[in-house]
């Protein structure tokens, strides 16, 4: 097969599937950059890597608003379940094709702790998504894509198979708001352009993931919440919703069941255990 024939047949594959979005790094871009240490790399992972093809699953807004809720973490639940199924079957796909294939799972920790003791995942499906061409990383050191914003979910499959790579997204979509700084419940982000990816308190935000895990209504993802990039805010057709989320913390210290988060609210209070 031709490579183009390759990239259709894969990506008519993917979306099939159910994938929302899907793109082509070749492993050259992280050795261009040079930003990943060599043992997190593709090819540091696996050797015959020559592509790691990624995918995403958008996560619906209304319920990454209610964040922090049962109906927040069962999403993420089923998204991250349906991600490594997703990564399954393309693998076994590029085997028929007569390809090697693995795939790295969308989240790569036994828990909480052994993610603090490591303080980091084995590899960025993150920093793989920016180098297939599906977004860019904003202040909040999540991809943020066109399609919606930082509320996707990714997997990366790494193969031998070398499909025409996409290319990169050269605007940087991020439009440095701080809405994401703001919100943050424990001031994990940091506001400097000197930045790199995975560049914030990383304990910080690890302890905010642990008090919600024992309440079992995680994780948090208030900066994934806020951030106005995304067509999916479109389709919503939300108005005014900055200031909601900008208020959103001290109304709700004066006022539990003030009307504006009512319903939000409504949601995080049943099924939950109490803190
Ligand atoms: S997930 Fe929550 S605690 Fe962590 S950086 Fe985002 S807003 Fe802050
Ligand atoms: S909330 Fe604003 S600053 Fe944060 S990632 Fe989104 S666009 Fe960038």
């Amino acid at each position: 097969m031709k490579k183009e024939e390759l990239s259709y047949n894969l990506k008519y594959f993917c979306q099939e599937a159910g994938a929302d979005i899907v793109g082509f790094a070749p492993v050259e871009r992280w050795i261009e950059e040079g930003i990943i240490p060599l043992e997190f790399r593709p090819q540091g992972i696996w050797s015959p890597a020559r592509t790691v093809v990624v995918l995403g699953l958008g996560m619906p807004l209304p319920i990454v608003e209610t964040t922090p809720s049962v109906m927040h973490m069962e999403l993420y639940k089923t998204v991250n379940r349906k991600l490594d199924a997703l990564a399954y079957d393309v693998t076994r796909h590029l085997n028929r094709l007569g390809h090697v294939a693995t795939f790295f799972s969308r989240d790569g920790y036994s828990s909480l702790k052994d993610l603090r003791r490591w303080n980091g995942a084995a590899f960025g499906h993150v920093q793989a998504a920016k180098y297939a061409g599906l977004g860019t990383i904003g202040r909040n050191h999540c991809l943020l894509t066109p399609e919606f914003g930082p509320r996707v979910r990714l997997v990366s499959i790494f193969t031998a198979a070398a499909p025409p790579p996409d290319p990169l997204v050269e605007k940087e979509l991020c439009i440095k708001c701080e809405a994401c700084v703001k919100c943050c419940p424990k001031e994990a982000l940091r506001v400097r352009d000197d930045c790199i990816p995975g560049d914030y308190d990383k304990t910080a935000c690890l302890e905010m993931a642990e008090e919600l895990t024992s309440r079992r209504s995680y994780p948090c993802g208030i900066c994934i919440k806020v951030c106005p990039v995304g067509a999916d805010r479109k389709l919503y057709q939300q108005k005014g919703m900055m200031k909601k989320y900008l208020r959103e913390r001290e109304v709700l210290v004066a006022d539990p069941d003030h009307v504006d988060y009512r319903s939000w609210q409504h949601i995080r209070r049943y099924g939950v255990k109490e803190p």
